[in-house]
């Protein structure tokens, strides 16, 4: 294809998107109003877990595809430009409460039909320092966002793409078409067909932890390669600064410290707070613009971007280098 296609928007779909056309040969130019990271995925927490794979549903299925993915994807970004996005599929374990053995390997039994060979769930004692049984699965990895926005941007750049930052606002009339609209939160408001949900979220410092991602009293407290902690999040519908972290962070970290002693000691290394895409439907929001040719949605990651980015990705680049459109109907733009 010869005529450049322009990416609205640095966070981590706007950038999947460019490099899975980057990759395929496609001219890319990606204009960002701030910086690279500047909205929801300029955090720290990457978890990259499925859905319970009991009720089983398209959704599911291709969150599925995606996070079986990410490895290769990953890997890739990391050879084509150099960086390595802190990707590691480390597993995860969650508590199971007394009474809940029989709910666990029903569990096991979904993720056993669901589920490629490989990629299970079982039950295990508990890690160290915790009590009872746990639930593991070998399916969750984890990411660094950052990293993994720094691997993009290297990739993008070494395949020929430009990234331009400080852009200022695009508007909504958008440059020349094929245009992909990754532009988050602010794109939902834009359309009408959603909004952001505030998210805070913590790293300790906790160097040589290693071992599966813990999924504990609704949190995530997830060991990264560069001997971090990260611990996340709340949700906040009604916010008026979305990138203030307050008392609910702090209230985070205690609980996280209080559920995982190993964390009790360590020094709080970055506090983070971003607004994260949630369409109305809570789903992905993605597809061509209706009435508007040659312009796509790549939105409403909400609290998977991350995991959801290399199936997203791979989908926006067949519909618009290819025109194959293989999105779900229900995620699709009406
Ligand atoms: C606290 C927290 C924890 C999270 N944890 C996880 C996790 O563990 N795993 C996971 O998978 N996901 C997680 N998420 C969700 C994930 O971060 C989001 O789904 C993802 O970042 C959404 O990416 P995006 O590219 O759609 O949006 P964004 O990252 O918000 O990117 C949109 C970009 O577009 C730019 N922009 C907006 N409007 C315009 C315009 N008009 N012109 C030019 N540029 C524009 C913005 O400046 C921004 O850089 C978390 C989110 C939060 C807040």
């Amino acid at each position: 294809m010869s005529s450049e296609v322009t990416v609205v928007g640095a966070g981590i779909f706007g950038l999947a998107c460019a490099w899975a056309m980057a990759r395929r040969g496609a001219r890319v130019r990606v204009l960002e109003a701030a910086r690279i990271g500047a909205g929801s995925s300029g955090g720290n927490v990457g978890a990259l877990s499925p859905h319970a794979p009991e009720n089983w549903n398209e959704k599911k299925q291709v969150q599925l595809e995606s996070l079986l993915a990410a490895e290769g994807f990953w890997g890739e970004v990391a050879a084509a430009g150099g960086v390595d996005s802190g990707y590691g599929r480390i597993g995860r374990l969650q508590p199971v409460a007394a009474d809940g053995v029989a709910k666990a390997e029903a569990r096991i039994a979904a993720a056993k039909a669901h589920w490629p060979e490989g990629f299970g769930m079982r039950l295990v004692d508990a890690p160290e320092g915790l009590e009872g049984l746990w639930l593991h699965d070998r399916l969750s990895a984890r990411i660094a966002p950052r990293r993994a926005l720094a691997a993009l941007a290297a990739a993008i750049r070494a395949a020929g793409g430009v990234i331009k930052e400080g852009c200022g606002e695009v508007g909504p009339e958008g440059p020349t078409p094929p245009v992909v609209w990754a532009t988050g939160a602010p794109g939902l408001a834009v359309l009408g067909a959603g909004g952001g949900v505030k998210g805070q979220s913590a790293l300790l410092a906790l160097p040589g932890a290693s071992g599966p991602q813990l999924y504990t009293d609704g949190l995530h407290v997830v060991p990264h390669a560069d001997g971090t902690v990260a611990i996340g999040s709340t949700s906040e519908r009604a916010f008026s600064d979305g990138t203030a972290t307050d008392a609910q962070l702090d209230a985070l970290i205690e609980r996280a410290r209080a559920a995982v002693p190993a964390l009790r000691d360590a020094p709080v290394a970055d506090r983070w707070a971003g607004v994260r895409p949630r369409a109305a439907s809570r789903a992905p929001l993605v597809g061509a613009w209706p009435g508007r040719p040659g312009h796509v949605i790549a939105n409403g990651g909400f609290k998977i971007g991350f995991g959801m980015a290399p199936w997203v990705a791979a989908a926006v680049a067949d519909l618009v280098l290819g025109g194959d459109n293989r999105i779900p109907a229900a995620w699709r733009v009406s």
